[in-house]
């Protein structure tokens, strides 16, 4: 609501960004709805989306739920028929997550998972609580809520990835899982069945993104910042930024740290009046350039592009450089077959003089 009401700040929901041109300080984006607008950055935080799981009898059996759902329950204070307050829950982390089809560990469900299990606790002592596991994964002061879950009772048993649970059962369910140490398959009668599913990526809606902004996508399909130390919330295009679960699984606090973070770097630029290009840039000789497109594939700013430019007296397509974005590092320069391309102040003129002085 502060945010639809401050003065200074335009929502714009239910739209999509189809067109961008321009670079850092000087970008013009075009809606869907043919509005068109100008701004010096842009910050993606496209957020992600829950796995909507397919295994473990999910959308079958009414008393499987996922642990938003069971929060969701909890929170609204439901009785039994609606909440597990009796009985025994079993809970199932690493849904989606951590397999062949999303390698990565979505960080916030163990701790949602103990979370969720300590509230049963303190509200019906009596209710039996599991948590079958691959690996818990409460880290930082998120550890107290995995302590406080011990104290209280909750029962954790460890799966494999090799060996799953199982969920079977019409009326109350049955979960069946080999504990690895024991070597034995456990069968526990369960009243409610939780998924502790996990965070996944709008992998069509980023790679049109990703596109659209000239910034790399990683192999999960979220947004791949320039350096994971130097400059976790840029890209490597200046002015682009990016924050929260566009950019990975991660928890609340985590993604509002991130997101100060860029809207800091993004400060960082909208503060200037002017912006003030590198001198070493690439330089384009039209006469020699074939419009191969290789410099425009290599260059890791998106700072040169094949396009339509005034040449003698009509037109043609040739290479053409943007000052601003150009970091001057010369992959362009290296990779140009035809020698179309110059490095100001290093052309090969003056390297091979320097180095005939040495
Ligand atoms: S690589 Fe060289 S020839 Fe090919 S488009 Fe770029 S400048 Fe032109
Ligand atoms: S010098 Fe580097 S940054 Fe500049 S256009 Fe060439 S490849 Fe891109």
């Amino acid at each position: 609501e502060r945010v639809s009401q401050h003065p200074l700040i335009t929502v714009r929901t239910g739209t999509t960004v189809t067109a961008l041109k321009g670079f850092v300080g000087n970008f013009t984006a075009r809606l869907a709805d043919g509005a068109e607008f100008q701004h010096g950055v842009i910050i993606v935080a496209t957020g992600a989306g829950e796995y909507q799981p397919r295994e473990f009898r999910y959308g079958v059996h009414p008393r499987v739920l996922t642990q938003r759902e069971l929060a969701a329950r909890l929170a609204t204070g439901a009785g039994e028929a609606a909440a597990p307050v009796a009985g025994r829950v079993v809970m199932i982390q690493c849904v989606g997550s951590r397999n062949a089809e999303h390698p990565y560990c979505s960080r916030v469900c163990c701790t949602r998972a103990v979370r969720n299990a300590v509230r049963i606790k303190e509200r019906w002592p009596d209710t039996d609580v599991w948590i079958l596991y691959r690996d818990i994964r409460t880290y930082g002061l998120r550890e107290r809520d995995y302590q406080r879950a011990r104290e209280l009772g909750v029962v954790f048993v460890r799966f494999t990835a090799e060996r799953p649970p199982e969920v079977t059962g019409e009326d109350r369910l049955q979960v069946r899982v080999v504990e690895p140490l024991l070597g034995q398959e456990l069968v526990v009668a369960a009243d409610w069945v939780v998924l502790s599913t996990g965070i996944v990526p709008d992998r069509a809606g980023n790679a049109a993104l990703a596109q659209l902004l000239k910034v790399p996508l990683n192999d999960d399909g979220f947004f791949l910042e320039a350096h994971a130390k130097l400059r976790p919330v840029d890209f490597a295009t200046e002015g682009i930024y990016v924050a929260g679960l566009a950019h990975g699984a991660k928890s609340m606090d985590e993604s509002v740290s991130q997101a100060l973070a860029a809207a800091a770097r993004a400060c960082t630029v909208l503060e200037k009046k002017a912006l003030t290009a590198q001198s070493a840039i690439a330089e384009v000789w039209p006469e020699r350039c074939v419009a191969c497109g290789v410099c425009e594939a290599i260059c890791p700013y998106s700072a040169i592009a094949v396009e339509w430019q005034p040449y003698g007296r009509g037109q043609r397509r040739y290479a053409k450089v943007t000052p601003a974005l150009c970091k001057g590092c010369g992959a362009c320069v290296a990779g140009c077959r035809s020698g179309a391309l110059d490095l100001a102040g290093f052309t090969d003129q003056q390297v091979l003089a320097e180095v005939g002085e040495l």
